[in-house]
């Protein structure tokens, strides 16, 4: 599940999570709880959890070790039917790695690219949209989702109090990023593998009928 920042991706990923029981493969939970297992015996993973903190991606190279320690874990599991990449591949690398490694097990028929797409003046919108929670930024909440809700009003998760938050400048690097990194990856894709384009410019429920229409599920 593929997507530029904004696009609802997350969202849309745990929609068809519950509805097929998959696992949820969130890419930088993973890569945080690799870091944690590991950064005591690799010098390698103990400079990601710096480059993290400094809010700059994972390395590639790095990424795809640990997206294969996990995955390989996860296929373990027969309980697990499927996996859904929440924000992978974003780069052309992982794009032209992290899905062959997958065909080895589960064959290349099996690997589908979903892109949630809206346009990067949409983004920019929804941007402006969202309010952040002044005790944790991870708290954040869509006024265009969650109608009536404004700024001051209490955090939903917290005591804190949601608050506008510029973030212009965060949003332009953001899709710059998305358009020169993930872009090329989402066009080696389209090449190789199934990939369906879906409108996300259209109300949730509409967009994971979509997907799901896609899927033949
Ligand atoms: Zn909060």
């Amino acid at each position: 599940m593929i997507g530029p920042p904004g696009a609802g991706k997350g969202t849309q990923a745990r929609l068809l999570v519950e509805k097929t029981g998959f696992y949820h493969f969130i890419t930088s939970r993973e890569g945080k709880e690799y870091i944690a297992k590991h950064k005591a015996e690799d010098l390698e993973t103990a400079r990601q959890e710096k480059l993290y903190k400094e809010g700059i991606l994972f390395e590639p190279e790095w990424l795809l070790r640990a997206q294969k320690e996990r995955v390989g874990e996860i296929l373990a599991d027969n309980n697990i039917a499927g996996i859904v990449f929440d924000g992978s591949p974003r780069t052309l690398f992982e794009a032209e790695n992290l899905p062959a490694f997958l065909s080895e097990s589960v064959g290349k028929e099996n690997i589908v690219g979903i892109v949630v797409d809206v346009s990067a003046e949409e983004t920019k919108k929804r941007a402006g949209e969202r309010l952040v929670c002044n005790k944790n930024e991870n708290h954040v909440v869509s006024t265009r989702l969650n109608i009536g809700v404004k700024i001051g009003d209490k955090c939903p998760i917290c005591d804190g109090v949601l608050q506008k938050r510029d973030l212009d400048a965060e949003i332009d690097e953001r899709v710059r990023q998305y358009q020169e990194r993930t872009v090329p990856g989402i066009e080696y894709l389209k090449k190789n593998y199934k990939v369906f384009i879906i409108n996300g410019a259209q109300p949730v429920e509409k967009i994971h009928a979509d997907i799901m229409a896609a899927l033949q599920f």
